[in-house]
């Protein structure tokens, strides 16, 4: 389904398609007085629920106290968020960079890096998603989101090892379920990317990886291996950059960041979806190592760090601190994890289920397209996305 006037490549989901009229909380209503259950949140962008009364209360008077604004002037709002951010981040990520989105951060993160390590190229995870600009589509291995010709030449893609792809035929890590990376594939996996790193390691100046592969299918690496990942870095002169986009705010549980929960210290992070509730906002952060590389530079957002989306920003992390939502994600994903094995995992057609916090999937048999089901799930009143 499509609509009149707008690229044709912009298909609405669903044979009838969605007529969104209002929404809260998790529940979105149609124009048609239908009401479901958004599990996508707003494709991973509702971090506290849709029309957040905290969050809408603080939009509307940011709207009526100064709506525009860029970083040539000031604001109290920007100063006292930052000190905000820089209470739930770890110390040594002490420079932020606001701008638009998830794309406009991953590439203004890759610019960093180049800057800081005076090399070109950035390697990338042949199942990662990055973005819909042109460079964070030439860094997106998925085929099907790669840019429409060619691509930007200083990128190195490396797979990630998984039963998929395993040469071991006779392996029996019992990766199935819960941890599809098994800590073996993982090893072998970094035992591959060092080889790469010793080949390229003088070009490359920084390695981008999601925590959890969002887009890619819900794979979370075992602790270890950003662990190591962070020691061939370091090794190798290149910068770490953590994509947190879909899996930042507290989606993966227990802490804000997946980086903190699977032990990955990132040189940058990149941010967005989740951080302002659905409102328009990127933001890199990063060591004060990294961000000094661009001193020199010329570098401007327009909308970049604009006061409503700021306000929303300020008002969602006060919720997700207060309300202690990682610690409640943690507690609810758990036992919507379990409750999906016990009833789904002896149904043919699902292969796999895993996820960490709230952020799930159920992988399907080629024998059921994963289209087919999210029409029925609509048909039944429940907002699934698909990925992998
Ligand atoms: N990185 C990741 C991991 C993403 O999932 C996405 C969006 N799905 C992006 C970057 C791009 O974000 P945006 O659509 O805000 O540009």
């Amino acid at each position: 389904m499509t609509t009149p006037h707008l690229f044709p490549f912009v298909r609405h989901a669903y044979r009838t398609p969605l007529t969104i009229d209002s929404a809260e909380g998790c529940r979105i209503r149609s124009t048609d007085g239908k009401e479901y259950i958004d599990a996508y949140a707003g494709v991973a962008s509702v971090s506290v629920g849709h029309c957040n009364p905290r969050v809408t209360a603080r939009v509307r008077e940011q709207a009526g106290r100064v709506h525009h604004t860029t970083m040539l002037y000031r604001t109290e709002l920007l100063t006292s968020y930052l000190q905000q951010l820089q209470d739930v981040l770890p110390d040594r990520l002490c420079r932020h960079f606001f701008v638009n989105s998830g794309s406009e951060a991953v590439d203004f993160a890759c610019q960093t890096a180049r800057a800081h390590r005076r090399k070109p190229v950035i390697l990338a995870m042949s199942e990662g998603f990055h973005g819909g600009s042109f460079l964070t589509k030439s860094l997106t291995g998925l085929d099907a989101w790669r840019p429409a010709f060619g691509g930007i030449d200083d990128v190195l893609f490396h797979p990630v090892s998984s039963c998929r792809n395993c040469p071991d035929s006779g392996c029996s890590a019992g990766c199935r379920h819960l941890e599809p990376l098994s800590v073996d594939c993982a090893a072998r996996c970094l035992d591959e990317l060092e080889d790469t790193l010793r080949i390229h390691g003088d070009r490359i100046a920084a390695v981008l990886v999601e925590p959890v592969l969002g887009v890619g299918g819900i794979l979370t690496p075992p602790r270890p291996f950003f662990r190591r990942l962070r020691t061939l870095c370091d090794a190798f002169e290149a910068d770490l950059i953590a994509d947190e986009v879909q899996t930042g705010f507290g989606r993966c549980g227990t802490t804000l960041f997946a980086s903190d929960l699977l032990d990955l210290q990132p040189d940058l992070v990149c941010m967005a979806k989740g951080i302002a509730n659905g409102y328009p906002l990127g933001l890199v952060s990063a060591t004060e190592d990294a961000a000094d590389a661009l001193k020199e530079f010329l570098h401007f957002s327009t909308f970049g760090g604009n006061p409503v989306s700021l306000a929303a920003a300020d008002e969602t992390l006060r919720i997700i601190v207060e309300e202690q939502l990682p610690g409640h994600v943690a507690r609810i994903g758990a036992r919507l994890l379990e409750g999906l094995v016990s009833s789904l995992s002896e149904t043919p057609s699902v292969q796999e289920i895993r996820g960490i916090g709230l952020m799930i999937g159920i992988e399907l048999a080629d024998t059921l397209p994963a289209a087919t089901v999210m029409e029925r799930c609509y048909e039944r009143g429940l907002l699934v996305g698909i990925g992998g």
